[in-house]
């Protein structure tokens, strides 16, 4: 017999955006269902992507500074690896996490349902199980899925980002399809492990969208390291077996059909607006699968907000936790609007990029007017101590108000720097106030008031002949 579950809040989605929304509610008093199909909170980040990649991309560092110790004179032999021991460790992360979350969950009385759940009405939730919840308001907080490409098989050997991050086993030959954020990422974690990676990006550069200077050092490295990189280059079909996969690519410099051991499709994702009935509760999904919302992240329908993925570009897990945070406050009773200036972006490559703001690509596009200065980790002694002087770190500037408008950054932790620019441009910063701050010396941090300093004409640790302002 199925039963009625009454609450105030239903948050349908347990990533990082849906707990920390029941989260939050639940805090402010409102009792809270929170609805996922896996067992775990957490979503695909913690689970089959953000987490476990970083774990995989720990190992992946280690392997890289044992490689970077034998140009300093310290040698040790060959790394042995056991995957099964890597994969154990991961996977004892992510259940560590996971665990954390379900006491979090438990501690503030958040109910939580394990299943697939889908709107029956503009105040009812249907589970698979039968078990219907009925709510006074609802986020939805369904995430996205990776796209698929129609042409390929389905086949073992033939993987998405989570199955690449359950290590089947470490490749001898391995075709990444998509040189975006995770087939990048992936790459370096399983170049690193060992395999000789072959990527194919469909447009003429690594990660479209972002800054061809930032991007430079990346496509640098890799180019050694890989064993290909296949530019303006398509898959066009696949043929898979239990000995690999035959793919055949398309493209002004394609090369003739390959066999890899492993192909890894990241060719982007798309949100899952349209698998949840939502028109049954009048709530309005585009026909990517986006949810339309306003700046409190609410819907066509009042009392139905979104959040995360869902909503559309960027999918970033720390978007979707600050998006959470302001539907909950929403939902119950309070003014709080989405009125984040800026988003930071990272991808955890090697070396890391990371931008945050206006970038040039995007300023150009618009025509929007800024100022730039720039300073090469080449100049920064703690990048030189750890072999990575071909970073870089810039700033740009509205060159009327001297408003900082965006930063970008390229070199190991440029994940973790870009943290003071989003705070400068949240704060209304001007490079000056950057530049007059103190930075620890010597730390890569520095590089980002250096290059403010490069902005206002004050930087000693270089020669800039002085602009006229
Ligand atoms: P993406 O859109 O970043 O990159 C996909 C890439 O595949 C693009 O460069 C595209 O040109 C290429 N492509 C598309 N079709 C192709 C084809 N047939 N052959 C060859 N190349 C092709 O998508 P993604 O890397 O899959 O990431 C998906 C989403 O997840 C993004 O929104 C991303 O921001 C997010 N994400 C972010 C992080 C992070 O911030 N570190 C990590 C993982 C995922």
């Amino acid at each position: 017999m199925s039963s009625t579950i009454e609450t105030d809040l239903l948050v349908l989605g347990g990533g990082p955006g849906g707990y920390t929304a029941a989260f939050r509610a639940a805090d402010l008093g409102m009792s809270v269902v929170l609805v996922d199909q896996r067992a775990t909170l957490g979503g695909v980040c913690l689970n089959v992507g953000c987490i476990p990649s970083k774990a995989l991309l720990h190992a992946a560092k280690g392997l890289d500074d044992a490689r970077h110790l034998q140009e300093l004179g310290i040698e040790f032999d060959a790394p042995r690896i056991r995957p099964e021991k890597l994969r154990a460790w991961k996977d004892g992360l992510v259940a560590r996490l996971c665990g954390g979350l379900a006491s979090l969950a438990r501690q503030r009385k958040v109910r939580m349902l394990t299943g697939i759940g889908k709107f029956s009405g503009p105040h009812a939730l249907v589970m698979n199980d039968g078990q219907i919840v009925v709510f006074k308001q609802a986020i939805i907080a369904v995430g996205s899925h990776p796209i698929r490409l129609p042409f390929l098989p389905d086949h073992q050997r033939i993987l998405d980002s989570t199955g690449a991050l359950a290590l089947p086993e470490i490749p001898s030959r391995l075709l990444v399809v998509g040189g975006g954020v995770i087939g990048m990422e992936l790459a370096t974690v399983y170049a690193a492990l060992g395999s000789r990676v072959t990527v194919v990006e469909a447009t003429d550069g690594l990660l479209p969208g972002c800054d061809r200077d930032l991007v430079k050092p990346l496509q640098q490295q890799v180019a050694s390291r890989y064993e290909a990189i296949l530019l303006g280059t398509r898959v066009v079909s696949a043929k898979a077996s239990d000995q690999g996969v035959r793919v055949v690519f398309d493209g002004p410099e394609a090369p003739g059909p390959q066999t890899y051991d492993y192909v890894l499709v990241a060719v982007g994702r798309r949100p899952n607006g349209g698998a949840i009935d939502a028109n049954l509760a009048g709530v309005r999904v585009d026909k990517e699968g986006v949810i339309p919302v306003d700046r409190q992240q609410r819907t066509n329908v009042s009392h139905i907000f979104a959040i995360g993925d869902v909503v559309g570009e960027p999918m970033l897990a720390h978007k979707a936790a600050y998006e959470g945070k302001v539907a909950a406050e929403a939902a119950a009773g309070g003014s709080t609007l989405n009125d984040a200036k800026v988003i930071p972006a990272v991808a955890y490559t090697d070396p890391e990029i990371a931008w945050v703001g206006l970038t040039e690509t995007a300023a150009r596009r618009d025509g929007i007017a800024f100022e730039k200065a720039s300073f090469p980790w080449a100049a920064s002694g703690r990048a030189l101590s750890i072999g990575r002087g071909d970073g870089l770190t810039k700033v740009l500037v509205d060159p009327d108000t001297q408003a900082l408008l965006g930063v970008g950054m390229v070199g190991p932790q440029a994940g973790d720097l870009i943290a003071e620019a989003t705070l400068a441009i949240e704060m209304g910063a001007e490079p000056g106030d950057i530049a007059l701050t103190i930075h620890p010396h010597p730390t890569l941090s520095e590089t980002l008031a250096f290059a403010a300093e490069a902005y206002e004409g004050t930087l000693t640790e270089l020669y800039l002949p002085r602009k006229k302002r």
